[in-house]
This record gives structure tokens, C-alpha cells and sequence, in this order.
């Protein structure tokens, strides 16, 4: 990229990177003074080491301005074709209903929200959430759904790991079906290696031998639209200890006996098809369901109901010490952000329509399928025999470049089937959806016969739709009343409005959580995701149909590699954690490349995020802790001493860099020659990039790899729990070992399903740096750093900093920590948490890296008023806390405990609490006015788990 270089300026130049740093010039010599730095470039001298400073501007393209981003993303949005896509293979045209992409995808109250892990704030998304997995749950026949999961493939690999822990069988093989789609064999493949699964790939009806497995995976339909009867298969593999897996589209189970009544023990798929966007591959919500007595072994996210301190219910995350936060190496799955914002696009898809829309819909789907195939028969041509629901794969031999080139021109894409994958001639696969019309059947019937036209209505009367009678569903789904409810699009409306209302997101104010950059989200950024151009690509479209994605995903690689000092840049995973797996994964294979395949030691610090050991494990690693020591700081002699121990095995050290603490060790430097020294690689853990964007590059000093989190350092928003991406940047010795996929198989298998993950939302981050420019990047950095320490600095009298460096200085986070407080006056960390709400705030993050304190990151957008009025509102619990500390308040009777304050207190009549209900409810500085409620009391956490409830409940259940 032949971009002029910026130079050094104070202040950015355009006006979009002012505007996306919260605090004015002013603000900002105010808080440097504040914080006792003589200056700004003086504070972040005592920050950085100056042995990691970068010593020169980054090469960026200029700052460009909202409107001129805008117009270069048109420019790069217009090299994209959008053809009809009936290619299938698990993406499929689909209608987003336009009242849900403007008051769902298009508003932030829904797209900017945090992952509910402070339920209270939280009780909109968590029922949408909900209603996803009664949606899941009715689809498929099985009684438990997760709230998402990241892509179809990762999702049918952790059905494979699931079915490895919870089956009676202690085969060492997994059972695939050969026509499951292609991305999901490879991301299969990917997964099953390291972990020593072998997979067996054949016809389920022929080559499956259930002795020899633990599990099989079958796909209903299949990936060339076969829809068979799995009942004897699933036989088979029970009869053998074995764990049934189906695979299956969520609109073909409107009319087909679904997989729990098929005596399937787990259920995977996507829902993407539900009204979102194919966006050339992603993001889109996979989900997975499983039978009863499964549910605690169950990857990802589960929401379930509880009960409130007034015993009202109340949703929340059930079974959350279950996630990897907690079970570290013992974790079974690393998934940490999800799909959550596509999950509740899908389930408000089906609200919108309900049942009777979706069996309308999946009737059309299929009648239209069938009369197209009735068509293709009068053409000559046989489609391959069995039933179907909505893909029709035709045997055309050396007719098939022709077929599709003609169908090209119509711009209809349909699959390309290669002699020997669905037969012995070549095929050619349509897939219909609910966007299909007449006119695109009669075309593709023009692309078969080169010439002669078929109508439609003539061959309507001849069509045969129907299914086999054994799988013909008959079970009733989507009883519940949300399902019914909304098909006024008033009604609708206002209940999305409804929902958002009862939650906190960052339209509302500050989410101070460490570690999870909840920074601006602007709406430049958002705005191409919904432009056609990239929303509406299938994955697999042909190369010339898709260079505005090539030349985006160029541009932002070459971007982000400037930034991190890496050499090449994967953008294939969809999460920070799938990033850590494919970093592992490529040490893994260059390792193995030099003839050094034991080397399976993974050094991890005790402080690391829980998606680190557990993707090592994943990577068929093995974790070696390493100390800190009371600072925070890695344990230097102990990183030194165990490197050293297991120097002829060590694969790589795991280092998240600055520390989760929020400290930019002075050792980095050293720790990473420690490791290099002892032939291990360096993974550093690149999701506090925020704090070093212009400043320190991870490549520089000693990284081999790193990911990084675009929903957090690089504005995409966070959606309630995802979609996120964690690209991977790697030197260039690890190039070779970034993971492949269909058309570009390397050494290191796919990770996800499709080549650039969540493709669709790359505009986002490309838009952000695009309009920050070099100086824009590096003064956000210098403002988060900012930040950081003015909250430190105005909290430190009143609650303990944790971690600083030899300067007194933090990083782009600060850990408080009342753990003295809780010994003297018996306030938890939840109480101050929760009481927070009150005041109209998020709570920082909780009992992370630290149990007991919390972690505050500012981030560079929130503005110096902001910071204030969150300042003044700890400074209020702080004192709230002093009255227990002087016997004015019994801790049990304290507001801090009865937090957070709801409606439900305001209109109390028998209010007998030590303190007035106004003290409870609008505490100090709160403007009534603007008052954000909780909608429910503090919610019991152990009930949930012990009752555990995750389908929506009966109506009943609610009370008055
Ligand atoms: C957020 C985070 C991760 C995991 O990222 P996900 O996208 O949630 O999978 C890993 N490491 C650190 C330090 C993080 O903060």
C-alpha cells in the first residue's frame, strides 16, 4: 500500500477521530495534570517501556473524513457482484424483515449491549436469548438449546468433542457422514487431529461400523439435499455406546420429523437462514441442542430462568462457573464470544413469522424445489433420485461448465459439483430459499436447455412435493406465545423496543469492563454492513464476483499487520479464542515441520484470560502454569525455570501483553528470548491492543503470533456477546502454517467455516482505521492510557489500586480492590457491582484476573464528564460502604445489598429498610429524570443453576 506516511502531530486532523476520542484538548491537559504527568507524551513515557517504543509513525493511509470513508467503501463495495446465489451448501438467500434490521441490527441499544453477565441489566437480550433457545429447542424436537455458537462447522466440532465426553463408547474414532457440507469435514479435520480422534468418512447406510466409534455425525438433509431416515443409523450407534450427532437446517425441520424425535442425542446447525444475511460467510448464529442429561457437558452459553431477591423471575447465564473463565485446562471448549446479536435476529425472525409463517415459508421453499426438479426431468436431465426439501443435484457430466456459464449470465450462481463427490459425473447443486421466485426457476431452467423455455405454471401441475411419509413432521413447535404475539409490525416494534428498554448498553453509558474495550461504535462504521454488496455474497460465489471482499480483506490485513509488526495476517477466525486455536495451531505445525512434533508445552501465566489454556488444550497442548508474582507481573525466574525445564518439549509460552493486570511488564523483552532461547514460540495474546496501537508493536518484541480482537481494539460492536473476529497476525517463519480452507488447503487445516470468518463485518474495523488515521490511532491509545490512570488516580483514596508499574502508573485498565472491605464490613464485590446499577452504570469487570475486585477500562471514548460521573458514583458506594464500616448500617439491611433498586422498591408500601427509599433508588447525582431502572431485584444465582429452566417458560410462570 503506497499510503503517505502521516507525521507526528498533537492532535489528529480530521474531524471523525475528535469525535471518537471522548475527552476535548481541554479535558485532556486537565486530566494529565490531574494525573501529575507533566505532559501527555511524558505520561505515556512512564507508561510503555521505552525498550519496546516504537520509534516511528505508522504507515497508514491519511485520515479520511465520515463522508470520504463512506465513498471509498462504495469504491470497494462496487467490486462486489451480487448474483442470485443457489449454491446452498449451508448459506441461503433469506429476508431480513426490515422492522427487525432497523430496531435489531441497525440500533445500538441492541448491537452495543455487553455479554449479559450482569443479568439485571440484561433481562431484554437474555429473553431474546431465551427465545432463541426455545426456538432451537422446538426446531429440533430436543428439549436443551445453547444461546448460540460460532459457525455451523465449529459447532458440529464441539458436538464431536461433547459426544467424545459423554459417550459410553471409548472408541477412539467419530463417525462422519460423507455428505455432510465440505467446510464442516474441514473445520472436523482441523479439530479432530490434535485432539487424536480419528475420523471415518463414509456413507452412514454403508461403511459405518459403530464399534469402532464413539459418535457419528449425520447431516438431515444432506449437503446435496437428500433428506433420508437416520433412525436406523442412530440405532446402530447407540446400540454401540455411541452418541447420535445430526447436523440440520432449522427451516427443513418446519416440516420434517425433527432429530429428538429421531432418537438423536445432539442437534447442530445454523440459523442463518433465519433473516440474516448470508455477508459472504458470516457472522451468523450456529446452535446446538442436546437431550436431556447432556446439558452440563454443553460448549458455549446457556440462558436459563432464576428468581429475584422479590422471587420474581428473572433470566440469567445458568451454569456460568461452567465456562472457561473457570475451567481453564480442564476446559472442554474455549467459546467465549458467540453469535449473540445474530441469535437474536434469528429468534425474532420467528417471532415475526411464527410457525404458521415459517411453515408457509419452508412449504414454498419445497413446492418450488420440486417443481424444479419436475422441470429439469422434462429438460432430460434426472436429479439424483430420494426425497428432498429444497436442493435439487443434477448428474450433467461435461455439461456442467456450460450449465453453469449460461446461469452466470442470467447472474444466477448455482454449485459446482466436481465428477466423483455426488456421483461419478460431474453435478450441479440449486438450492432454493425464500427468496427464490418463479422467474429465477424458469431461468435456471434456461441455463439446463441452452435455449427452449419452460413455464412455470406448465410445470407446476406435474411437481410431486411430497416427502416420505415416515419423516413427514407432525409434532407442533413454537407453541409459546411470543410466537404469536407480533404480527402487527406495531406490535412487533414495540416489542423490540420493549425488550432494548430493559437493558443497559453503551447508548445509555459507560461499560468500564477490563479487558473488553467496550469503546465507541460509531455509526460510519455500521453502516456498509447492510449495503448488498456485502451483505448479500454467498462464501463460495466465484473469485470475480467477490473482489471487493479480496481487496477489503488486503487492506485491512496489510492495515493490521502495520499495526501489530507482523508479517502475514490470517482473517479467517471469528472469535479471540478461535485466533488463539489457529495461532497453536500454526506453532504446532511449524514446529512439526522442522521434525519437532513433541514439542507440546504451552507456558501460561496463572493471570490468563480462560480462553488461553483452554485453546492450548484444544491444540492438543499441554499447560504449564507460570507464576506472577505479587505485582502481577509473570514470575520471571519461575517463566525462566520452567522453559528451561522443559526445553526439549516446549511448543510456545502464551503471554498476554500488557497484562491482565493492566501492566506493561519492563521484562517483556527478556521473557520472550527465555522462550525463544529454549526453541518455543511466543504467542502473545494481542486483545489489550488497545493499548498500544501507534505506540508498541507485539511483532517487534518478540511475538510470533498474536490475535486480535476486532470487537474490541477495532470497533465492532459487541453485540451482546458477539459476532466478534480475532484475526491472527504471525511473523513470517509461521506464514505457511495460517489456516486454509477449500480452495486454498495448507498445512494448517480450516478453523472456520468460511475463509473470512464473519467477512461482513470486516467494513467496520476497516472504516475505523481508515478514518483515524496514524495520529488518530495513536492519540486514542494515548487517551485510553489517559484515561485509565485519571480513574486510578481520582479512585486510589478511596479504594486500593492494584498493580501498577515502577512509576505508579497503569496501563489502559485499573484493578480496584475492595477485599479489605469486604473483611471489615462484609460488602462483596457483587454489592458494589450491582449497586452501580443504581447509579446507572455497567459494573466493570467482576472477580477478573483478581477474584474479588474489579477492572476498569475507561477506553479512550468516553468523555471526561463520563469518567466523572462513574468516579463520583464509587466515591458515593465507597461512603455508603464507610456507614457499615461506623456501625451507621448493617450490611444485610444496606442499599448496597438491595441493590440494584427496581419499580418494584419505589412502590413499596411496606418499605421498612434502615435507609429511605429515595437513598435506594436515587442515590446522590442520580437525575431522575434520566433514571435507567433494572427491571428485576438482585437475581438468586444457585437457584438457577438448581432448577434449571432454559426454554421459555409457560406464561403462567411470570405471575401478575
Ligand atoms: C477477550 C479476550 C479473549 C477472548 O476473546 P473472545 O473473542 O471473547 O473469544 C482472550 N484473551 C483476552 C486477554 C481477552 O481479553
Amino acid at each position: 500500500m503506497n499510503a503517505p506516511v502521516r507525521t507526528q502531530t498533537e492532535t489528529p486532523a480530521t474531524d471523525f477521530a475528535r469525535r471518537h476520542v471522548g475527552p476535548s484538548p481541554r479535558d485532556v491537559e486537565v486530566m494529565v495534570e490531574a494525573v501529575g504527568a507533566k505532559n501527555l507524551e511524558a505520561l505515556i513515557g512512564e507508561v510503555i517501556p521505552p525498550s519496546i517504543r516504537l520509534a516511528r509513525p505508522l504507515a497508514l493511509p491519511a485520515a479520511l473524513s465520515e463522508t470520504e470513508a463512506l465513498a471509498r467503501m462504495r469504491e470497494i463495495a462496487a467490486q462486489n457482484q451480487v448474483f442470485v446465489s443457489l449454491i446452498g451448501q449451508g448459506y441461503h438467500g433469506t429476508v431480513l424483515p426490515p422492522v427487525i434490521q432497523r430496531n435489531v441490527l441497525e440500533n445500538p441499544a441492541w448491537y452495543t449491549a455487553y455479554t449479559p453477565y450482569q443479568p439485571e441489566i440484561s433481562q431484554g437480550r437474555l429473553e431474546a436469548l431465551m427465545t432463541f433457545q426455545t426456538m432451537v429447542a422446538d426446531l429440533t424436537g430436543l428439549p436443551i438449546a445453547n444461546a448460540s455458537l460460532l459457525d455451523e462447522a465449529t459447532a458440529a466440532a464441539e458436538a464431536m468433542t461433547l459426544a467424545r465426553r459423554a459417550a459410553k463408547s471409548k472408541a477412539a474414532g467419530f463417525f462422519v457422514d460423507r455428505n455432510v457440507h465440505p467446510q464442516t469435514l474441514a473445520v472436523l479435520e482441523t479439530r479432530a487431529a490434535p485432539l487424536g480422534i480419528s475420523l471415518v468418512v463414509g456413507d452412514p447406510d454403508k461403511n459405518l461400523e459403530p464399534e469402532a466409534v464413539f459418535g457419528a455425525l449425520l447431516q438431515y438433509p444432506d449437503t446435496f439435499g437428500a433428506v433420508r431416515d437416520p433412525r436406523a443409523v442412530i440405532e446402530k450407534v447407540h446400540a454401540a455406546g455411541g452418541i447420535a450427532v445430526m447436523a440440520a437446517d432449522p427451516l427443513a425441520l418446519v416440516l420434517l420429523v425433527p432429530p429428538g424425535e429421531l432418537g438423536c442425542d445432539v442437534a447442530i446447525g445454523s440459523t442463518q437462514r433465519f433473516g440474516v444475511p448470508m455477508g459472504f460467510g458470516g457472522p451468523h448464529a450456529a446452535y446446538m441442542a442436546v437431550r436431556k442429561g447432556l446439558e452440563r457437558t454443553m460448549p458455549g452459553r446457556l440462558v436459563g430462568l432464576s428468581v429475584d431477591s422479590r422471587g420474581n423471575p428473572a433470566y440469567r447465564l445458568a451454569l456460568q462457573t461452567r465456562e472457561q473463565h473457570i475451567r481453564r485446562e480442564k476446559a472442554t471448549s474455549n467459546i467465549c464470544t458467540a453469535q449473540v446479536l445474530l441469535a437474536v435476529i434469528a429468534a425474532m425472525y420467528a417471532v415475526h413469522h411464527g410457525p404458521e409463517g415459517l411453515i408457509e415459508i419452508a412449504r414454498r421453499v419445497h413446492r418450488h424445489a420440486a417443481v424444479l426438479a419436475a422441470g429439469l426431468r422434462r429438460l432430460g436431465v434426472t436429479p439424483l433420485a430420494g426425497a428432498i426439501f429444497d436442493t435439487v443435484t443434477v448428474p450433467v457430466g461435461d455439461r456442467q461448465a456450460d450449465i453453469l456459464s449460461r446461469a452466470r449470465e442470467a447472474r444466477i450462481n448455482l454449485r459446482e459439483i466436481p465428477a466423483g463427490i455426488a456421483g461419478p459425473e460431474a453435478a450441479i447443486g440449486i438450492a432454493l430459499d425464500e427468496t427464490t421466485g418463479e422467474a429465477v426457476i424458469e431461468a435456471v431452467w434456461r441455463a439446463f436447455s441452452g435455449g427452449g423455455a419452460l413455464r412455470y405454471d406448465e410445470v407446476a401441475g406435474t411437481a410431486d412435493p411430497r416427502l416420505p411419509p415416515g419423516l413427514v413432521r407432525t409434532s407442533a413447535f413454537l407453541e409459546h406465545p411470543v410466537f404469536h404475539k407480533y404480527r402487527s409490525e406495531t406490535e412487533m416494534m414495540r416489542y423490540l423496543r420493549k425488550l432494548s428498554d430493559r437493558d443497559l448498553a453503551l447508548d445509555r453509558a459507560m461499560i468500564p469492563l477490563g479487558s473488553c474495550t467496550m469503546k465507541l461504535n460509531a455509526t460510519a462504521e455500521m453502516m456498509p454492513i447492510t449495503w448488498p454488496e456485502f451483505s448479500s455474497l454467498h462464501p463460495f460465489v466465484p473469485a470475480e464476483q467477490a473482489k471487493g471482499y479480496a481487496l477489503l480483506a488486503d487492506e485491512l490485513s496489510r492495515m493490521l499487520a502495520e499495526i501489530t509488526g507482523y508479517d502475514a495476517v490470517s482473517l479467517q477466525p471469528n472469535a479471540g479464542s478461535q485466533g488463539e486455536y489457529a495461532g497453536l495451531l500454526a506453532i504446532r505445525a511449524y514446529h512439526a515441520s522442522r521434525g519437532e512434533e513433541h514439542r507440546t508445552v504451552c507456558l501460561i501465566p496463572a493471570s490468563a484470560h480462560g480462553t488461553n489454556p483452554a485453546s492450548a488444550t484444544m491444540a492438543g497442548m499441554t499447560v504449564v502454569v507460570v507464576g506472577c508474582d505479587r505485582d502481577g507481573n509473570i514470575d520471571l525466574a519461575d517463566l525462566r525455570a520452567k522453559a528451561a525445564a522443559h526445553a526439549e518439549k516446549l511448543a510456545c509460552a502464551m503471554i498476554t501483553y500488557p497484562s491482565t493486570h493492566g501492566v506493561f511488564e519492563e521484562a517483556i523483552r527478556e521473557m520472550c528470548e527465555t522462550v525463544h532461547a529454549n526453541g518455543g514460540q511466543v504467542y502473545l495474546d494481542g486483545a489489550n491492543l488497545n493499548a498500544q496501537v501507534g505506540l508498541a508493536r507485539l511483532g517487534d518484541y518478540g511475538g510470533d503470533v498474536s490475535h486480535i480482537n476486532l470487537h474490541k481494539t477495532f470497533c465492532i460492536p459487541h453485540g451482546g456477546g458477539g459476532p466478534g473476529m480475532g484475526p491472527i497476525g504471525v511473523k513470517a517463519h509461521l506464514a505457511p502454517f495460517l489456516p486454509g480452507d477449500a480452495s486454498r488447503p495448507g498445512a494448517t487445516g480450516a478453523v472456520s467455516a468460511a475463509p473470512l470468518g464473519s467477512a461482513s463485518i470486516l467494513p467496520i474495523s476497516t472504516m475505523y482505521v481508515l478514518m483515524m488515521g496514524e495520529a488518530g490511532l495513536r492519540r486514542a491509545t494515548e487517551v485510553a492510557i489517559l484515561s485509565a490512570n485519571y480513574v486510578a488516580k481520582r479512585l486510589a483514596p478511596y479504594f486500593p489500586v492494584l498493580y501498577r508499574n515502577g512509576k505508579g502508573r497503569v496501563a489502559h485498565e485499573c484493578i480496584v480492590d475492595p477485599r479489605a472491605l469486604k473483611e471489615s464490613t462484609g460488602t462483596t464485590v457483587d454489592d458494589i457491582a450491582k449497586r452501580l446499577i443504581d447509579y446507572g452504570f455497567h459494573a466493570p469487570t467482576v472477580s477478573f484476573p483478581v477474584a474479588g475486585t474489579l477492572m476498569i477500562e475507561p477506553t479512550e471514548s468516553e468523555s471526561k464528564a463520563e469518567l466523572d460521573r462513574f468516579v463520583a458514583a464509587m466515591i458515593a458506594i465507597r461512603k455508603e460502604i464507610s456507614a457499615i464500616e461506623e456501625g451507621r448500617m448493617e450490611v444485610g439491611a444496606s442499599p448496597l445489598r438491595h441493590a440494584p433498586h427496581t419499580v418494584h422498591d419505589l412502590a413499596d408500601d411496606d418499605w421498612s429498610r434502615p435507609y429511605k427509599r429515595a437513598e435506594g433508588c436515587f442515590p446522590d447525582g442520580v437525575d431522575r429524570l434520566d433514571k435507567y431502572f433494572a427491571p428485576v431485584n438482585r437475581i438468586d444465582a444457585v437457584y438457577g443453576d438448581r432448577h434449571l429452566v432454559c426454554a421459555c417458560p409457560p406464561v403462567s410462570a411470570y405471575g401478575g
